[in-house]
């Protein structure tokens, strides 16, 4: 048994075995194929046996060293070794590995054998039969792009994971928990399994070069431990979780028509933040006040971006329907960029997190912009649609979007296409500057949205998805809650509500700084919401006032850290 500790990034409990996805060292890709697949795919495997047969039998023929001749003669023997070939069916045939993945498993085995040998010779010809097993592979493969598919429960295990490559992943019910070597919480792969529920561990450093594909791996998403090849205490005492979990998602959904109030009745509104429109399903499931925040840039990564978004105004038309009695739904413009890397709108840049991304793009390519603008205003015809701009860092990027979104309206107003007129516009506090400003920009906006995923990585310089500083990004640096509690303020003396939607909106132990605050509304994971909500109702305002003006007088977030322990413990501050 080994034991592993790094940032709790998704909650929740899992065990299952370990499906290893890396980058750098995978050539080869990795999938199950269906039982009734084995045939072609061991077929596919005879065939590209014979074309290397052919290919290293023709160079034999023309080869004019011996040591060519010695490199032919080992392949073809390999090639003709029917022990290599049955262990590679065994793969496919028991453990439903498809052919290229069984060949490399096969191959790894002689390989390890003959490491250990003490003849030189038999030692020197790993090389050829490595050699072999590429080009088995590459007749097998191709060039294929490498893709995740499961058809067997798993924990997937990688080096890092593009958001794409999850969106794309096939077989995501067989997908029970995510370990990372790299990534933060807040990174967007994190978000996805927070929203979807399957718990995630991540910046587990070298983690994925420690275990072994199909070994057994606990995960604790809420404490960020994962165990390798557990005994039969820590799987005992995993079940026990599980069902503790399971008990505790049940009496919370039981739970989900009652309204988010402090023990001192002050009211909340919680909503969603959602990526798909499964998400609403849930929302609505969860007892959620609207949708925070909907994320409409997974939708282009999902299904390919789109630069006329008529093609999704069915979607959005969708979304805004399903939500009518649960609140507003805030659709955000693109937000496309930094780790949402969306094919076709986003090229390779230095620095993509100071880069060409969200509104930057957008009013750059006003056609796009003002396509999805015309899209969700159509959607707002229900009358519960809001809309929201991403990455707002300065009064002007503002203006012009809302002079765009005045222009659809007077287009769709001249083409007869029914909106909402008053339809209520904000804008997202991400950047330093947007903070900085926000008593302006209070004064031309209906809301405002505090992303404090993003804040938090621009007030303190920190990629808010590399794993090798993650000590640094916390959103209770003091920079961070003066600022948070600066635009809070800035907002009410404007009138206009200010809400959370980071990822702090779903930690329970931040929650008695954003009540002492005096957010109005926080958005977050579906799934949170019960949680947060059962939090809310243990605090009382001025305790957490009292809190908050203590923790602002600290500089230091090692102090604020302590602070919010002793309360969140029932100590006294
Ligand atoms: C944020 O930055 O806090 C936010 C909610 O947006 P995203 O996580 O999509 O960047
Ligand atoms: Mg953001």
């Amino acid at each position: 048994m080994t034991e592993f500790e790094a940032v709790a990034a998704a909650d929740g409990h899992a065990m299952g075995k370990a499906f290893i996805f890396r980058h750098d060292e995978m050539v080869v890709p990795h999938f199950h194929v269906k039982k009734d697949e084995v045939d072609k795919e061991t077929a596919a495997l005879h065939s590209a046996f014979s074309s290397v047969r052919k290919y290293c039998s023709d160079n034999l023929g023309k080869a004019v060293s011996d040591s060519e001749r010695a490199l032919y003669s080992v392949q073809i023997l390999m090639i003709d070794d029917p022990e290599w070939l049955q262990a590679i069916e065994g793969y496919i045939k028991n453990d439903l590995y498809n052919a290229a993945w069984a060949v490399e498993c096969a191959t790894a085995e002689i390989v390890r054998a003959l490491s250990s040998v003490s003849d030189e010779y038999m030692k020197e010809r790993i090389i050829d039969i490595v050699d072999i097993q590429k080009s088995v592979t590459e007749e097998l493969t191709g060039k294929a792009r490498q893709h995740i598919r499961l058809v067997r429960d798993v924990v997937l295990v990688a080096d890092n994971l593009l958001t794409s490559e999850l969106l794309a992943l096939e077989g995501i019910q067989h997908l029970k928990a995510i370990c990372l070597d790299a990534g933060g919480k807040t990174s967007h792969v994190s978000i996805l399994a927070k929203g979807w529920g399957i718990p995630a561990v991540v910046g587990l450093k070298d983690f994925s070069l420690q275990v072994k594909e199909g070994e057994c791996i606990i995960v604790d998403g809420y404490s960020g431990h994962v165990t390798a090849s557990p005994g039969k205490k820590q799987i005992a005492a995993y079940e026990k979780r599980k069902q503790e979990e399971k008990d505790e998602e049940a009496r919370l959904i039981r739970e989900a028509d009652t309204l988010a109030r402090t023990a001192d009745g002050v009211r909340f509104i919680l909503q969603a933040n959602v990526e798909d429109r499964l998400g609403i399903g849930d929302a609505i499931k969860a007892g959620c006040e609207g949708i925070g925040l909907f994320r409409t840039e997974f939708l282009e990564m999902k299904y390919g971006a789109t630069e006329d978004f008529s093609i999704r105004e069915g979607i959005y038309d969708e979304i805004a329907s399903s939500m009518l009695g649960h609140g507003k739904v805030t659709f955000r413009t693109l937000d496309a960029g930094g780790d949402k890397f969306v094919e076709g709108f986003c090229g390779k840049e230095d620095n993509p997190l100071l880069g060409w991304r969200a509104v930057r793009f957008c009013l750059d390519r006003k056609d796009i912009f003002k396509s999805q603008i015309s899209s969700i205003l159509k959607a707002s015809r229900h009358g519960n649609v809001r809309m929201m701009f991403p990455m707002i860092s300065t009064l002007e990027e503002l203006e012009e979007c809302i002079a765009l979104v005045e222009e659809a309206k007077k287009e769709l107003s001249r083409r007869r296409i029914p909106f909402d007129p008053d339809i209520e516009i904000g804008t997202m506090i991400e950047v330093p500057s947007a903070a900085i400003l926000s008593d302006a920009i209070a004064d031309m906006v209906d809301f405002v949205s505090i992303g404090t995923n993003d804040l938090v990585q621009y007030v303190l310089a920190v990629d808010r998805g590399n794993e090798k500083i993650s000590h640094l990004y916390r959103a209770d640096n003091p920079a961070v809650l003066r600022l948070v509690k600066m635009v809070v303020d800035n907002c009410h003396e404007r009138n206009i509500p200010a809400g959370v939607c980071g990822q702090i909106a779903s930690e329970a132990d931040m929650i008695p700084l954003l009540v002492g605050m005096g957010c109005d509304s926080l958005s977050m994971p579906p799934l949170s919401v019960g949680r947060i909500k059962e939090r809310l109702g243990t605090l009382y305002k001025p305790d957490c006032e009292k809190l908050l003006n203590n923790v602002l007088s600290m500089n230091s977030h090692e102090r604020v850290a302590e602070m919010l322990k002793d309360f969140n413990n029932g100590r006294k501050t």
